[in-house]
């Protein structure tokens, strides 16, 4: 009797070219690479797909109280932002709910605008959120934008990600959160915008202005450019969310200006000796934006303003240890992995800090400091057969002093 010939029932490839398969019922079969690959779009789609109800239910809503204690395991400080990001999605998903009635009153959109310091956590909150919510929920960077002609990508390009995420169902991007990043970046550059054309300033700012208040628009479904002959989609924006961070680099001197005027002048609310010049942002308000350079029509569009507390050594420390996947805790399971029990001493958390602090690199240096500080054990210990490895501040030290700064600084 003649061999059967076995194929693989995906690939069709027969026993000679793979390694083995994994039966199943009724004769098919699965050899060991498609398995592999099955797995890996298994997870893609598990992990990368929003599950988007169609209809919310009010019990299933997170209460603001709820959404900062999530924000609190992760992120440090910001409680001002913290707040005021929980009650504008809270409204938002209210308004969402909202059902028509007799009452004329109709809850209006909140768009968020937060300002602080780059490496301040306003990335991370926004993140952070997104996995508490239900809705669709992306982050676009606005530096990319210009206006329509120029080199970048089209203001309406900020919506392509929202439909990719919602897997281009467009009812559930219609009522999806928008994180646009670096809003300062549109910024008009001067005061007057005529001399110079200015392609990602205040042209720019118009386009979004119809974003922010809500029409219908015209989306490429793959991003980028606008080209002729690719299919739109049009997508209403009424619904939509968003929330704008910048670091708004400078604003503290218009805002002690502000200050100083008022002080000075007539209906005064602080004196001088009551301002914290440590923390200028506290204090900004919505003209601030428009010395800045954002137009009031995009301003207008953005009713709530908060801002982000700068970080000082003991914000830093903490970021260090307590969030729910900090720096530390990461490396603790990496080694773990290992079986290698990784311990600090007290000192050098301290002292990372200190780095951090005179390199000025903020939180974000936290990282690549305690990296610099490791990476030499994290090569050699897999081979070693120690199972506790304890970082004092000595080693600590000769690790930093050997690397080489500007690195550091870059990083
Ligand atoms: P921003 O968007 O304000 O420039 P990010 O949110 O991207 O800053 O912060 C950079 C990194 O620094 C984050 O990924 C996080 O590791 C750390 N970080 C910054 N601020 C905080 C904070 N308040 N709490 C915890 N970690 C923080």
């Amino acid at each position: 009797m003649a061999k059967v010939v076995k194929n693989c029932s995906f690939c069709g490839r027969p026993e000679s070219q793979v390694e083995f398969f994994i039966m199943g019922q009724g004769g098919a079969q699965i050899c060991n690479e498609c398995a592999v690959q099955a797995a890996e779009i298994v997870k893609e789609n598990s992990t990368s797909r929003i599950k988007v109800p169609t209809s919310l239910k009010k019990d299933e809503v997170p209460k603001p109280v709820e959404i900062k204690k999530y924000l609190d395991q992760y992120v440090i400080g910001q409680d001002e932002a913290k707040k005021y990001l929980s009650v504008a999605v809270y409204n938002h998903y209210k308004r969402l709910m909202q059902e028509r009635s007799n009452d004329d009153v109709e809850i209006e959109k909140s768009n968020i605008i937060m300002v602080g310091y780059t490496g301040t956590g306003k990335t991370l909150l926004a993140r952070t959120i997104a996995k508490k919510l239900h809705v669709p929920f992306t982050i676009v960077d606005a530096t990319v934008l210009t206006e329509a002609g120029y080199v970048g990508e089209d203001i309406e390009s900020i919506l392509t990600r929202l439909l990719q995420v919602a897997d281009y169902d467009v009812k559930s991007a219609e009522r999806g959160i928008v994180f646009i990043d670096e809003i300062d970046k549109i910024a008009r550059k001067g005061d007057n915008p005529s001399i110079t054309r200015d392609v990602s300033g205040e042209g720019v700012q118009q386009g979004l202005l119809k974003l922010l208040e809500g029409a219908v628009v015209n989306v490429p479904p793959q991003g980028g450019r606008k080209h002729p002959d690719q299919k739109m989609i049009a997508v209403n924006t009424q619904n939509i969310l968003f929330i704008c961070g910048g670091a708004f680099d400078g604003i503290e001197k218009k805002i002690a200006s502000r200050l100083n005027t008022r002080v000075v002048g007539y209906g005064a609310t602080l004196e001088s000796d009551q301002i914290d010049k440590h923390n200028m942002l506290q204090y900004i308000a919505p003209q601030d934006l428009k010395s800045f350079g954002l137009i009031p029509e995009i301003i207008g569009r953005l009713p709530i303003l908060t801002y982000l507390e700068p970080l000082d050594r003991i914000a830093l420390r903490r970021i260090l240890t307590e969030p729910k996947n900090s720096i530390i805790k990461q490396y603790t399971k990496l080694f773990g992995m290992d079986k290698i029990e990784l311990t600090f001493t007290d000192d050098v958390l301290d002292y990372i800090v200190d780095k951090a602090i005179e390199f000025k690199l903020g939180a974000r240096g936290l990282r690549s400091i305690t990296e610099t500080i490791i990476t030499d054990k994290m090569y050699e210990m897999p081979s070693s057969h120690e199972d506790k490895l304890q970082i004092t501040l000595d080693y600590a030290r000769t690790k930093i002093e050997k690397a080489n700064i500007n690195r550091l600084k870059i990083a």
